[in-house]
């Protein structure tokens, strides 16, 4: 293999597409000017990109224009989401139902909620990873104003039931919230079939720039409103204020077009790359897929590998090629992760999980080499497991 390390963790980040940088470059030099410069051609250029931009992010989720809020990416965009939520319907009550395989940027904005008196439920996952619909329902409350439930886990992939739980949020006059950070750009996502009230979504996970992001808030049944959480100058009609990122932002633009153009084809392609690999390491015995194989991202296998010690398994190979282990990224401590235990795995085969998400680069060459240089890290790692001996 020439271009080693192979990278199998497009859940971490993806690369920009070339196209996307051709696309952004323009707006760093030559058209530099400020989207709010409204009396000069600088500043009607960068608005008319920011624009256009819009339309192509709402195209690819089947929004209105007029619902994009542009942002520095998913973490933002979650956190106004939240807050924003809470601050605005205090008036109609303080609780909020979640789930416990959440992103940290979900989690760690409903501590702060806590901490300020907001009451969240915290709903368990099944050993596959999905929450089940009727404790939802039953979990809500009088004074519930907002379900928060990710589209598709960033560790195993594993997408949950959103358009039930778009119902059920409508059927109780609940907002409904998703981080589809996961989702957005890799399956059809659409706000209106999925009955979603607010979005949010990065452009570094679907092969745009890092720190630009954005979140779809419902202007019609209902007519969501947020209190925005960065005050100053009124951008973004007012709920997210600064000067925009017009690089950034048309570069997320072409790349929700690029997404949206090829997210069947991809899907197709990268499913049977994904069941290649998986298939062939689930027949060196010992291997099991961690979550719901039916309800899941096309891309993503999260796999647990028996009778090995998990840091010895990445050491194996990890020069060759780049994969997450199952915990999280944001720990620099061998700590199991979070949502793999909350799936029933024991810390030990938690610690001894692999997260592989392919994409848009991966060749089947690359995946050839890695089903090859895996198996033969895991026999040798077996063959020194005292269980083995
Ligand atoms: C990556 C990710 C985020 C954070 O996105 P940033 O743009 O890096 O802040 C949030 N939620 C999920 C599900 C993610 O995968």
């Amino acid at each position: 293999m020439s271009n080693l390390p192979i990278y199998l963790d497009y859940n971490a980040t993806t690369p920009c597409d070339p196209q996307v940088v051709e696309t952004m470059l323009p707006y760093f030099t030559t058209q530099f000017g400020n989207a709010a410069s409204r009396q000069h051609a600088l500043g009607w250029q960068a608005e008319e990109a920011v624009d256009y931009a819009r339309q192509q992010v709402a195209a690819l989720v089947g929004a209105d224009a007029t619902e994009i809020i542009f942002t520095s990416g998913a973490t933002e965009s979650n956190n106004l989401a939240l807050k924003g939520a809470v601050e605005m319907y205090a008036g109609k009550g303080n609780h909020i139902i979640t789930c416990v395989t959440e992103h940290k940027a979900v989690l760690d904005a409903c501590k702060h909620l806590e901490k300020q008196g907001v009451a969240v439920t915290y709903l368990p996952v099944d050993e596959k990873g999905l929450i089940d619909l009727g404790q939802l329902e039953a979990a809500i409350l009088p004074a519930t104003i907002l379900i928060a439930i990710m589209y598709a886990n960033n560790e195993t992939g594993v997408i949950q039931p959103v358009q039930a739980i778009g119902r059920i949020a409508k059927q109780h006059n609940v907002l409904f919230f998703t981080d589809a950070t996961q989702a957005v750009g890799k399956i059809p996502v659409q706000v209106m079939t999925d009955e979603i009230d607010i979005m949010s979504f990065s452009a570094h996970k679907l092969y745009g720039p890092k720190g630009v992001g954005a979140l779809y808030v419902r202007r019609k049944n209902p007519r969501v409103r947020l209190t925005a959480q960065i005050d100053g100058g009124g951008h973004e009609r007012g709920l997210r204020s600064g000067t925009l990122n017009v690089p950034g932002i048309a570069g997320l633009g072409k790349a929700a077009e690029l997404c949206r153009l090829q997210l069947a084809a991809e899907g197709q392609r990268l499913s049977q790359l994904r069941d290649k690999l998986e298939g062939a390491l689930l027949e060196l015995g010992g291997v099991s897929v961690n979550g719901d194989r039916e309800h899941r991202l096309p891309h993503v296998t999260n796999l647990a590998f028996q009778y090995i010690e998990g840091n010895a398994l990445m050491l194996g190979f990890n020069k060759h090629i780049a994969v997450a282990t199952g915990s999280a990224c944001t720990s620099a401590s061998m700590e199991p992760s979070f949502v793999l235990k909350a799936l029933g795995l024991a810390d030990e085969l938690a610690r001894s999980s692999l997260r592989f998400s392919l994409g848009r680069f991966t060749t089947e060459e690359e995946i050839d080499y890695t089903i090859q240089k895996v198996s033969e890290t895991v026999q040798t790692l077996r063959k020194l497991h005292p269980l083995n001996s």
